[in-house]
């Protein structure tokens, strides 16, 4: 699985928890961790391996990471406190599927937090972080020339994920990380055929606001990227029974 870079944003963002969860499996070394069962979900999500709808059965999933089900049910119950998990009561936990409503408010808080991210982005950023994006809008050049759509999406939210870094304020990156998440379920939802994720060059463009350190551009341009993101969204369509989630998760 190609996912360093999300991996590193991700666990920069989820360290402060790690005391907290791990207590139970410090002792076997060889299992996985909440935190490592909580990120390759959120990877498997990111990349449209569970879509909205797959139910997250506890024992299911500490079969598969040979855990018990009280870390299952750890990591269950922090994703559904980010609403990534939404838990229906005597049926179990099932990944969001966000209404069009709830999909339109993720936007909006997007559209509150990135101007001023990217703001602080163009004041903290190293030539190193340039450099860093500059190496990732290549690598979401070359998924589109291959047309990896799984690639695409997940590389389209780290980039924002890595602007949310770059910024520095690792509660803001926290969120944000959330609201990718909930994103990519949006455009699973709701993307209208062939239109993937973010649109072309608008990456490039916002790196090179970045570069040149104008703060004022890079609130606007970043505000215009979120709105065509959203525009290209389909909120008409309802993907209600259309797809058999189950045995997709099968
Ligand atoms: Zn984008």
């Amino acid at each position: 699985m190609p996912q360093a870079g999300a991996s590193q944003g991700a666990r920069r963002t989820t360290t402060a928890r790690t005391a907290r969860a791990r207590p139970a499996v410090a002792a076997k070394a060889a299992l996985p961790s909440v935190d490592t069962i909580h990120q390759r979900v959120l990877t498997a999500l990111v990349e449209h391996r569970l879509p909205p709808g797959t139910k997250l059965g506890e024992e299911r999933l500490a079969k598969v990471f040979g855990v018990s089900r009280t870390q299952i049910r750890q990591v269950l119950e922090r994703l559904a406190h980010d609403r990534i998990v939404t838990v229906v009561h005597n049926r179990g936990a099932f990944v969001s599927s966000p209404t069009v409503e709830e999909a339109r408010e993720v936007f909006a808080a997007r559209r509150v937090i990135e101007p001023d991210l990217i703001r602080q982005a163009v004041r903290m950023a190293t030539k190193a972080d340039i450099r860093r994006l500059r190496e990732h809008v290549a690598l979401e050049s070359a998924a589109r020339a291959a047309n990896d759509k799984r690639a695409i999406i997940r590389l389209s939210g780290e980039f924002h994920q890595m602007i949310a870094e770059i910024a520095g304020n690792r509660y803001l990156a926290k969120t944000m990380r959330d609201l990718e998440t909930l994103t990519c379920l949006v455009i699973i939802l709701y993307d209208a055929p062939n239109v993937p994720a973010c649109p072309y060059h608008e990456h490039a463009d916002l790196v090179d606001v970045i570069e040149a350190r104008d703060e004022k551009h890079a609130a606007e341009r970043m505000i215009e990227h979120l709105r065509h993101v959203e525009a290209s969204l389909n909120f008409e369509r309802r993907s209600d029974g259309e797809i058999d989630f189950e045995a997709v998760f099968a």
